[in-house]
């Protein structure tokens, strides 16, 4: 997301920007290299109208790129005017260690980084407590013998961020669910297990209605079946009462037309 003023924005959020940026510069470089050399070896066979299709191609990510750099030199201006700020990098490969800079001379030019800029601005010894004993003992000497011992607990934005989508997508699903009051599967008698709020309040106006249609047709004949649709709607009520935490009279006349309407349309004409 572009920041609008640096000056308000968290050590967090500007690195996330400046990262942001950081990748799709990198992208538009590797792509003007390659556009670049077949430009050239086209040339070279003297085929000249298609290098010549490639010049806007070309244009674009050198464009992209003078882009990026716009739009990093505010942020980078106000890191430099806070006077820094506390910044880290993860090693991406299995066992690799947390570093405060990727300039750290345990690392090499080719060696791949996760940018941790969810931790940017933080203190140095919750970055250190985290990454137990994937701290760099170079870029933290003072970290405490017992903290090197303890496995890492440090994520890269990645796996932060399909974490939450997980989550999210539990939290959908917990708020489409249903259970009986005690957290068990609901199970109905007619209807079998409901899994679903849907599902649910669909069951509760048939069983009501339809309760109400065999009453009608004959209430002595149908007796157990009427008290087993009754019984029904009685524990859907239960669970939908016990997930919103209101009482059962209250649900009661919130479904009452609903009930209503679904007797309309399915079950008064019958005879
Ligand atoms: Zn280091």
């Amino acid at each position: 997301m572009p920041i609008d003023d640096p000056t308000t924005a968290t050590p967090s959020d500007i690195d996330v920007e400046l990262a942001r940026l950081d990748i799709e510069n990198g992208k538009a470089e590797s792509t003007l290299r390659g556009l670049r050399k077949r430009h050239r070896s086209l040339l070279e066979d003297g085929m000249t109208e298609y290098a010549a299709e490639l010049e806007p191609r070309i244009e674009q990510a050198r464009q992209t790129i003078a882009e990026c750099e716009t739009a990093a030199r505010p942020l980078e201006a106000e890191f430099e005017r806070r006077g820094g700020w506390t910044r880290a990098w993860l090693v991406l490969n299995t066992g690799g260690h947390v570093h405060r800079t990727p300039q750290c001379r345990t690392c090499f030019a080719t060696t791949q980084f996760a940018w941790l800029t969810q931790l940017s601005g933080h203190d140095e010894t919750e970055i250190v407590d985290l990454a137990g004993k994937a701290a760099c003992t170079e870029c933290y000497p003072s970290a405490p013998v017992e903290v090197r011992n303890r496995p890492s607990r440090i994520k890269t934005p990645e796996q932060l961020a399909r974490e939450a989508e997980k989550a999210e997508r539990a939290k959908a699903k917990a708020a489409k669910a249903i259970t009986a009051p005690d957290g068990t599967p609901l199970r109905t008698t007619k209807y079998g297990q409901i899994d679903t709020e849907f599902t649910a309040r669909r069951n509760y106006a048939d069983a009501l209605s339809y309760a109400r249609h065999l009453a009608r047709v004959n209430v002595a004949y149908h007796r157990d079946s009427i008290a087993e649709h009754h019984e029904d709607a009685r524990l859907i009520l239960a669970a939908l009462a016990a997930k919103h935490g209101r009482t059962e009279d209250d649900l009661r006349a919130e479904l009452a037309p609903k009930v209503e309407s679904r007797w309309n349309r399915e079950y008064s004409n019958w005879r």
